[in-house]
C-alpha cells in the first residue's frame, strides 16, 4: 500500500482460523453471523492472516508486529515471516525498529528464536502497559515470559502519543489490551491506521456493538474501534487491522447510520 511517498509491505507469516461463533459475537444474543456469512469459510471459520508490515521511511527499517512464529497446532501456523522479508530485500540485521501494536502471541513470534533475539540490530518499541502485563506481572503467561524477556536489552517503552520515526506516529489506543498501541503512517496528506486488533476483523468495524472474546478490556476495547472506526469514515485514511486476510488494507464509508468496510 502507497502513503504519499511511503510504502507499507504486508509481511505474511501464515494463517489461524477460529470458530467466528465463539470468539466475535453481539451482546443479547440471535445469530447476528447470519448477515455476514462471506467471511466465513463452510465450517464457520473466521480465517485471520498472521504476519506484519514493513515500512521504509528515511534511514530506517521498520517492522510493525512480528508474526505467530514457527507454530503449526489446529488453529495457527506460522513460518514465513523470514522469506518474506527476504523477498523485499530485507535480512533481519537490517531491521532499525520492531514496534508492536502488542504483545500476543501472533504479534511476537520472530521477536525472538529460542531465546535469541531476532532483529539483533532492531530497537524494540512497546506500550509500557503491555510489558506490564505480558512480561512483569506476577501472573504473567510463561510462555510469553520466555518468548519475550530476551528483548530486556533492546528494549525502549513509552507510554504516551510519539513520533517513531519520520512519517510514523505511535498512538496508544488501549482496550484489546492494556497497552495497545496503532500507528499512523502519513506523508503528503495521505494517512493509514495500522490498529493491531483493535479490530480483528471487517464485521467488528461494521457492527458497532460486538464484542471480541481476545479483548482484554470488551468494554474499552469496543469504544476504542468505534472511536477510530468514526474518525476515519467517509475520509481517504485507510485502516489497516493486523488480520484482515491477506493482510488486506481498506476505508470506512457510511450509509446512513451503517458503517460498511470498503476493501482497496
Ligand atoms: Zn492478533
Amino acid at each position: 500500500m502507497k502513503v504519499g511517498d511511503l510504502e507499507v509491505l504486508p509481511i505474511v507469516d501464515g494463517t489461524g482460523r477460529e470458530q467466528a461463533r465463539e470468539v466475535l459475537s453481539a451482546p443479547g444474543g440471535g445469530d447476528r453471523w447470519a448477515c455476514h456469512p462471506e467471511h466465513l469459510d463452510a465450517d464457520g471459520n473466521l480465517e485471520l492472516t498472521l504476519g506484519g508490515f514493513l515500512l521504509r521511511t528515511g534511514d530506517r527499517v521498520v517492522l510493525v508486529d512480528a508474526g505467530v512464529g514457527r507454530i503449526h497446532n489446529d488453529h495457527y501456523a506460522g513460518g514465513g515471516f523470514l522469506d518474506a522479508l527476504d523477498a523485499h530485500g530485507v535480512a533481519p540485521g537490517d531491521v532499525t525498529d520492531v514496534v508492536f501494536t502488542h504483545l500476543h502471541f501472533d504479534h511476537v513470534g520472530w521477536a525472538t528464536s529460542k531465546g535469541q533475539v531476532v532483529f539483533d540490530r532492531a530497537t524494540y518499541r512497546v506500550h509500557a502497559a503491555d510489558w506490564a502485563h505480558f512480561v512483569e506481572a506476577a501472573d504473567a503467561d510463561p510462555g510469553a515470559v520466555r518468548k519475550l524477556a530476551p528483548l530486556r536489552e533492546r528494549l525502549a517503552t513509552f507510554d504516551a502519543e510519539h513520533t517513531v520515526a519520520p512519517g510514523l506516529d505511535a498512538r496508544p489506543t488501549p482496550g484489546h489490551t492494556p497497552g495497545s498501541t496503532s500507528y499512523v503512517v502519513s506523508s503528503h496528506g495521505e494517512r493509514a491506521l495500522l490498529i493491531g486488533d483493535v479490530a480483528h476483523s471487517v464485521v467488528e468495524l461494521e457492527e458497532p456493538d460486538w464484542e471480541a472474546v481476545f479483548d482484554v478490556d470488551p468494554v474499552a476495547a469496543r469504544a476504542m474501534r468505534n472511536r477510530i472506526a468514526d474518525e476515519v469514515a467517509d475520509t481517504d485514511d485507510l485502516v489497516v487491522p493486523a488480520h484482515l486476510p491477506g493482510l488486506a488494507v481498506g476505508r470506512i464509508v457510511t450509509f446512513g447510520d451503517r458503517r460498511r468496510v470498503v476493501i482497496s
